[in-house]
């Protein structure tokens, strides 16, 4: 089946299923098959013989839709039993000729269909390119172009960028288009280049109509046989048709030291924004919208304490559902307790703590020099306006970024009670919900300290 043929299918029993009692649906539909569609006939294989009648009447109607939406063609129906398919090679038996094909052939999306806006939680840290996503989706090339998103791993690009791909793509069958990981780009590059396909390649992606490329720092690292070269062209003869793009990457454009700097100055044509891990409460929105496809009971405190374990990759959240999935599976429980979660990602953390371990101490240290206290004082009792700022910040960004409890954060704060720094968390939690200034302090002492 080609691409369009797939999409135009694919409308046929959305169609047919809102049309169709559930029932009507579910006997007729299963199990039948778009062959292909020839001059302008659609050939559609049917198990057997009894339900021609059915779908001659109730579907052609829906073909008849389906074909002027996304051929803009009048598309009748035709029906074969499976046995009476004849022999000939799926190509010679498409001329196709009348069909509106595109001047250019057919490309693979390579979309990831499960990555949608609808199951991306939205909270602090991803917000902003959360909405320039949704913006560009509804207005593809003409907002942000590009749309650069950029971010450390796990926290959610290679998501939106599918996201905004499979929502143009429901907004337009027609979109060409075209997810690509910039490794992917390259090699797919270097390989046409070794079979003198040069041209091939450059129809194929200068043609579309929305280019996602995923991970473009890999493009920084090498420039082999010219694919900065051509990736500059097929960004330039894409925005030029005001096509759009969206890139993502691990780093700022101006951090992608190695990319020609004529590329890096195209990145800023548009929009870029950051993607900064999720907040707590952000955490605990993933798990209880992911726990959902789970048969077990995940009692809030459960979720809560899941949340307090993982903070900075919601791709290791993830993990840990499926470690605990894993062991709740063996011991055939209904219900996961704080203990089977602690048990379960017992060796996920003890992994992690080898690659990165936030202490107190690093944390104290950081926030005391950006606001220019000592750690000393931040430890001390002293209650002067920036001293106590900055106690509050290190204590709130503790209980973040580090998976010590409230007494052991207290106590790392010269032997403070469990309550003060709830109360400090708290009060810093609200400070940054109305003031964009520390908000953007503290994300930015974050990052210092990841
Ligand atoms: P990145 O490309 O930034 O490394 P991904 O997009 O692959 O990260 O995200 C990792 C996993 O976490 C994916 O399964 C993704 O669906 C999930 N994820 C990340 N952020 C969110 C979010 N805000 N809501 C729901 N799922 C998320
Ligand atoms: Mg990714």
């Amino acid at each position: 089946m080609t691409e369009n043929e797939r999409i135009f299918w694919n409308r046929v029993l959305e169609l047919a299923e809102s049309r169709l009692t559930r029932g009507a649906f579910e006997y007729y539909l299963t199990d039948i098959n778009l062959h292909s569609i020839e001059d302008q006939i659609a050939i559609i294989v049917i198990p057997d013989s009894d339900r021609r009648l059915f779908l001659e009447k109730n579907l052609s109607d829906i073909i008849l839709t389906a074909g002027f939406e996304v051929f803009d063609l009048k598309i009748t129906d035709h029906y074969v039993l499976k046995n009476e398919l004849p022999e000939t090679k799926k190509d010679e038996a498409l001329p196709s000729a009348n069909l509106a094909k595109p001047a250019v052939a057919d490309v693979e999306s390579n979309l990831k269909s499960q990555y949608t806006f609808d199951n991306f939680i939205r909270g602090k840290g991803n917000e902003w390119a959360l909405s320039a996503s949704i913006a560009v989706a509804q207005d593809p090339g003409g907002t942000y172009n590009p749309l650069f998103i950029y971010g450390g791993p796990g926290l959610g690009k290679t998501h939106l960028l599918n996201a905004i791909g499979n929502t143009i793509l429901e907004n337009n069958p027609n979109t060409r288009l075209k997810y690509i990981t910039a490794e992917d780009f390259l090699n797919e590059f270097t390989r046409h280049m070794r079979q003198n396909e040069g041209k091939g390649f450059q129809e194929k992606f200068r043609t579309l109509d929305l280019l996602l490329i995923d991970d473009i720092q890999f493009l920084a690292r090498r420039n082999l046989s010219g694919t900065q070269e051509e990736f500059f062209h097929t960004f330039d003869a894409l925005h030029k048709a005001n096509k759009q793009i969206v890139l993502t990457s691990d780093r700022t454009p101006d951090e992608l030291k190695d990319l020609q700097d004529r590329i890096i100055t195209r990145f800023s044509w548009g929009l870029t924004i950051d993607i900064t891990p999720p907040d707590f409460e952000t955490r605990v929105a993933i798990l209880i919208d992911k726990v959902k496809e789970y048969p077990y009971e995940f009692p809030i405190e459960t979720i809560k304490y899941l949340a307090t374990q993982f903070h900075s990759n919601v791709r290791e959240l993830e993990g840990a559902l499926k470690d605990i999935n894993l062991v709740a599976n063996v011991k055939q429980l209904d219900l996961i307790s704080i203990d089977t979660v602690s048990e379960a990602i017992r060796a996920r953390k003890n992994d992690r703590a080898k690659t990165s371990s936030i202490s107190i101490e690093a944390i104290q240290e950081e926030v005391g020099k950006f606001y220019s206290v000592t750690v000393r004082e931040i430890k001390a009792t002293k209650r002067n306006q920036d001293i106590v700022l900055a106690r509050q910040v290190a204590m709130f960004l503790a209980r973040e970024l580090t998976d010590s409890s409230l007494p052991k954060i207290g106590k790392a704060f010269g032997g403070r009670d469990h309550s003060t720094v709830l109360h400090a968390y708290n009060k810093i939690k609200n400070m940054i919900e109305k003031d964009d200034g520390l908000r953007l302090e503290i994300e930015n002492l974050q990052n210092k300290i990841l």
